[in-house]
């Protein structure tokens, strides 16, 4: 079994004072170091990106409107969003790996993988940027393996602590991509989308699950969602590939949210994440980084997904359980069950 590992650090795309910045992947590549994984893992640089694998999830408008503003030096986007210099070509290099993550796997030399990108992707949508997010990585990944390898049906999985609005956008009304959210929900959170009644239109009804969490859900919130909601709706989907968007601001320690998951639930839910692969799909799975902001927890998050891949069984853990106690997620669970699942 060989994991594959991209990395596209983006080191170019930066800006003073901002969470999503460039330290964020040479952090995750000293935890790997430290933890001698990287000589398990069949290493590759990461391919160029073609802007015609953005055109299948994104407008020529959005497209032009970042290149032409990384051409002129850059700037804030909006509030929360950056573009440099080297922005554009760096977003584009991000989409490129993560396609081409797809393409080794297809092609049996890698079992399964990760690719460590920047800037994330999940927030932009089909028309818009936002939220730290250029392109949508995942959805041109996800859209890759459709037409260069003839799939026919992709789950995308979001971990990620905010919801994944862009990816639900693209996706909203296609069935051939069960999107999948677990993220916190409340009334002043970013982007304020992914409540339980979003999922989906027209021929895509059915195919979004959205689980809004209320603060402080942690490991044993997260295991029995992904057992009692989540296992279940990905086994009568039948995935052929698993994409997965890798956020680890989920953790407790995060600057930028309040959930609630340890290091060692995000070792158990990556786990739980590659037995589903192995069990629906050849094992054909891929990680792609979306956000984390506190490094030690983003780095042995990135750590323990990795641990999860190879099929080691350890777990790095050195910042423990949250201090609070847990929020308790039965009666949401038993809502999303009777909104998907009625009669069962
Ligand atoms: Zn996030």
């Amino acid at each position: 079994m060989t994991t594959l590992l991209i990395t596209a650090p983006a080191l170019g795309h930066t800006f003073p004072d901002h969470p999503e910045h460039s330290g964020r992947v040479p952090a995750i590549m000293q935890k790997l170091e430290q933890h001698n994984i990287l000589s398990d893992l069949h290493l590759l640089p990461p391919a160029s990106g073609l802007v015609g694998q953005v055109r299948r999830v994104h407008t020529e408008q959005l497209i032009s409107h970042i290149r032409y503003t990384s051409l002129h030096g850059g700037g804030r986007l909006d509030a929360d969003t950056y573009c440099t210099l080297e922005s554009y070509d760096l977003a584009l290099q991000a989409v490129g790996a993560c396609c081409q993550g797809v393409d080794e796997i297809m092609s049996g030399r890698v079992h399964n993988g990760m690719v460590l990108v920047r800037p994330p992707g999940h927030h932009a949508e089909k028309k818009s940027f936002g939220g730290f997010c250029l392109f949508n990585n995942i959805a041109a990944a996800a859209r890759h393996a459709q037409i260069n390898h003839g799939l026919q049906r992709v789950l995308i999985l979001d971990f990620d602590v905010h919801h994944g609005n862009g990816t639900q956008d693209i996706f909203y009304d296609d069935p051939s991509v069960l999107f999948i959210s677990t993220h916190l929900y409340t009334g002043f959170f970013y982007p304020g989308t992914g409540s339980a009644r979003e999922t989906g239109i027209g021929l895509g009804l059915g195919y979004t699950l959205n689980v809004p969490f209320p603060p402080g859900v942690g490991d044993n919130g997260y295991a029995q969602v992904f057992t009692e909601l989540i296992r279940p709706a990905v086994a009568a989907f039948q995935p052929e590939f698993i994409l997965i968007s890798a956020g680890y601001d989920a953790h407790w320690a995060d600057p930028l949210a309040s959930a609630g998951l340890s290091l060692t639930g995000y070792a158990h839910l990556s786990r739980t994440l590659v037995q589903m692969a192995d069990e629906w799909c050849r094992g054909r799975i891929l990680f792609i980084l979306e956000g984390g902001y506190f490094l030690e927890a983003l780095a042995g998050g990135a750590l323990n997904s990795l641990y999860a891949l190879c099929g080691r069984d350890q777990i790095h853990d050195p910042l423990g359980p949250p201090r609070q106690s847990e929020a308790n997620v039965t009666d949401l669970l038993y809502a999303l069950r009777q909104l998907h699942f009625s009669g069962s």
